[in-house]
């Protein structure tokens, strides 16, 4: 259609009167603009219109491909499902009950005797760089006899309090109504999953904030903080009414308020467990969730008392720590150099001056 309007336009031109005139010089010109403009236009419109159409039918077929994708994927996880419900014997009990406690302790201990076996050997060695705490109030390797003193308190703290603490749940989610058949979508769960993460932000936040209030400091919140320069397995490490309040109740809450499902319960739960066991290891490794704040907590006790951050910004209860070296290196390390090499302590004379200046003031 644009080459036949092209065409009667630059035809027109031999149809003007032959006496070439300065005005019919200046119409030709005009005329051929005009066909170069609509020309453009045309060439404009034809690359637009494919583009949309080719977008859109790509975005069909992956659409399509991706349904397809988590449709299998979702078989697979449902029949996987099936093998859990089956060992329990179909039994809501059992599920809510005993798997429960079953899967949080199992997940604890697992990746937990991981962190101890090389906080007590120091091996392998090549780890080590990735350690971010400086030797403070603990040596490291740490002893044997440290190690007792924790898997004392965290035993206790599992059986004594998370016992009861999920029987309880168990009953508290069934007066809440929630599935343990059939697996809800991967989009429901990741929707789940992040409002978990948020009101576990609220939870913990506050109540953390709670324990250390002077009046109650050293009554609970004291023995957590023990260990300055925390080891993972520390992660529980704390008073039976910390354990309730600060570590249980926030992760149960999501789900409890959302009648998640019991496998997205415990997908959650083991999420927040390795998110803990990681935040108090004083590893930073690469291609895992920066430990730098919650270890920054522990060495200056009023600063950090979040998960992730964002309620720590909204009340300025980490101004100290954003202007410390240990701020630069919160991020997640994405290399298999270690962060205190991408981020020396030396390379910032002005960073370095806070931070000595606030350890001072702390201290
Ligand atoms: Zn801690
Ligand atoms: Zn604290």
């Amino acid at each position: 259609m644009f080459g036949r309007i092209l065409q009667v336009l630059t035809m027109k031109s031999p149809d003007s009167p032959s006496a070439v005139t300065r005005s019919s010089v200046a119409s030709e010109e005009l005329s051929t603009r005009r066909a170069q403009l609509l020309s453009s236009i045309k060439t404009f419109i034809v690359i637009l219109s494919t583009s949309i159409i080719s977008f859109i039918a790509f975005r069909n077929t992956l659409t399509w491909y991706l349904q397809r994708f988590w449709g299998a994927s979702g078989d697979f996880w449902q029949s996987q499902w099936e093998k859990v419900l089956d060992v329990c014997g179909h039994n809501e009990f059992n599920v809510g009950f005993f798997g429960s406690f079953i899967a949080t302790f199992t997940v604890y201990w697992i990746v937990g005797m991981c962190y101890t076996l090389i906080d007590l050997t120091g091996r392998p060695a090549f780890l080590l760089k990735y350690k971010i705490q400086e030797p403070n109030n603990t040596a490291y390797p740490v002893s044997r006899s440290q190690i007792y003193g924790v898997l004392r308190q965290v035993l206790i703290n599992q059986f004594l309090i998370g016992i009861p603490f999920t029987l309880m749940g168990h009953y508290l989610m069934r007066w809440r109504g929630y599935d343990w058949g059939k697996l809800p979508t991967f989009q429901w769960v990741i929707l789940e999953l992040s409002l978990c993460i948020l009101i576990e932000e609220l939870g913990f936040y506050y109540s953390h904030r709670l324990l250390h209030n002077p009046r109650l400091y050293k009554y609970i919140h004291k023995q957590h903080h023990e260990w300055q320069t925390p080891i993972a397995i520390t992660a529980i490490y704390c008073h039976p009414i910390e354990h309730i309040f600060s570590n249980l109740l926030p992760p149960f809450l999501g789900p409890l308020v959302l009648g998640s499902h019991t496998a997205t319960a415990w997908l959650w739960f083991t999420l927040a467990t390795l998110s803990t066991l990681n935040a108090h290891s004083g590893f930073h490794f690469p291609f895992f969730p920066s430990p730098e704040a919650h270890d920054y907590h522990h060495l200056k006790f009023n600063q950090n008392f979040g998960v992730l951050g964002v309620l720590d910004r909204l009340h300025g209860t980490d101004s100290q720590f954003r202007k410390t070296k240990a701020y630069e290196r919160h991020i997640m390390l994405l290399s298999l150099v270690p962060i205190k090499e991408l981020y020396p302590d030396e390379t910032k004379k002005s960073t370095k001056s806070d931070d000595t200046c606030s350890t001072s003031k702390e201290e």
